[in-house]
């Protein structure tokens, strides 16, 4: 029943799309269009949770699902295709050898990577399996400490990459951290003391299902691959975790085709619940999630645009991280409240980091600063670069969660050291010992 009514909603789609004036190809993955900003803010398309892209001389680019553009053109909107632009199918700076994504990681490549990782360095490294996918691939992180067999209660915190699909760099960046560490243990004390005084989990792929979808279908495809009730697909999973999940519907879309849709319930996705397992399984205190792109780093709120019961600590924080990050090359990275910063968004990672456990998490959107130099792809040659320009704030960071003792409210666990929640923070399913 529900293929057939998807079908049939599919052919009418078809139609209506191939209706639109200058809309030549569009089938389940859309376009990318532009709209005068007078227009957009006139009609109040910001409200409609369509993905934005960015901002640049007047216009509003947006990447337009075939629903969004069949809305656009019922309502009149004037807009205009700048797919050819953004070279949506073919990416520059990328080696043939390296197959279709070029020295970037799929998911495959990640595991490879991480089990040599581990087998270099038992007493270091250990691939962790955090749960599967939709599609039964495996959620992998890395768990880098001394002693790492051991589970030792001490300060964790957390490198995760990859929630939406088509911002490979977020891959790169924390899997490059791990390397570093576990190469330079031997050689650099500084390094030593941090991995042995701390557990640092990287999970570079949260999303695999809409990783491997980037590689081999769509390269702008950002959510996962649910497939959703009105026939369409993927939950935006940046929208689905458990803090003020679906606080309105401008900071996410409750339209399923939307590409910040947040999913029928808080959790509802296996991606996010394994970092949630995960995260309830150990003592965070402190986290980045890489996005990409625009070169910023964004600290709660991001459903309100106000401040947080310690925004002056994440401000600090931020800043100096956005200090050693130019310290290595100049590289500016905006920093600010994300809601004031960005625009809002709610259910996402770092605020329900913050509104669980009161830590220091941070969204840093790596670069390329705009569209104009690159957008979503990033030459394979600057990858190692832009790791470089982020580890000392990375390494800054780990060393801050040593330094400053858990923020644990007394409210987040009761006598027998389990999580209790406070209202709106979401349904807790069992927590594994130790992932
Ligand atoms: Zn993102």
């Amino acid at each position: 029943m529900r293929i057939m009514k998807s079908l049939a909603s599919a052919l009418i789609l078809a139609a209506v799309l191939a209706a639109i004036p200058g809309i030549t190809w569009a089938d389940e993955n859309g376009e990318i269009v532009s709209i005068n900003k007078r227009e957009f803010l006139a009609r109040g398309l910001g409200r409609k949770g369509l993905d934005l892209l960015m901002e640049r001389n007047g216009r509003i680019y947006i990447v337009a699902s075939p629903a969004d553009l069949a809305s656009l053109f019922a309502a009149q909107v004037p807009f205009s295709r700048e797919t050819d632009r953004f070279f949506p199918f073919e990416q520059a700076g990328i080696s043939p050898a390296g197959g279709l994504n070029g020295a970037f990681h799929s998911t495959l490549e990640l595991e490879t990577e991480l089990r040599t990782l581990e087998r270099d360095h038992p007493q270091l490294a250990r691939v962790v399996e955090l749960g599967e996918s939709l599609e039964k691939r495996k959620i992998y992180a890395l768990k880098i400490s001394g002693n790492v067999a051991v589970a030792e209660n001490e300060p964790a915190i957390l490198f995760a990459g990859c929630h939406h699909a088509r911002e490979w760099i977020s891959v790169e960046v924390p899997l490059l951290l791990g390397k570093h560490l576990l190469e330079n243990y031997a050689g650099s004390p500084a390094i030593q003391d941090l991995v042995n005084r701390s557990e640092i989990w990287i999970v570079p792929i949260v999303n695999p299902d809409g990783l491997e979808y980037t590689i081999h279908a769509y390269r702008y495809w950002r959510k996962n691959r649910r497939f959703n009730a009105d026939g369409s697909y993927g939950v935006d999973i940046n929208r689905n975790y458990g803090y003020q999940w679906g606080y309105d519907n401008i900071g996410s879309s409750p339209e399923p085709a939307s590409d910040v849709y947040r999913g029928t319930a808080p959790f509802s996705e296996p991606e996010t619940d394994a970092v949630r397992r995960l995260f309830l399984s150990r003592s965070f205190r402190a986290m980045i999630s890489f996005h990409s792109f625009s070169q910023d780093i964004l600290y709660p709120w991001g459903y309100i645009n106000a401040p947080t019961s310690k925004d002056a600590e994440l401000e600090a924080i931020a800043g100096t991280m956005s200090g050693l990050i130019a310290a290595v090359r100049g590289t500016v990275y905006a920093y600010g409240r994300a809601a004031g910063l960005l625009y809002t968004t709610n259910g996402d990672t770092v605020d329900w980091a913050f509104g669980l456990a009161g830590i220091p998490a941070f969204t840093i959107e790596l670069p390329p600063v705009d569209v104009d130099h690159g957008g979503f792809f990033n030459d394979e040659a600057a990858i190692d670069a832009i790791f470089r320009e982020n580890l000392p704030a990375m390494l800054y960071l780990i060393g801050y969660a040593v330094q400053h003792p858990a923020p644990q409210a007394s409210w987040l666990r009761d006598k027998a050291g389990r999580f209790r929640l406070p209202p709106g923070i979401g349904f807790i399913r069992k927590i594994d010992k130790d992932p």
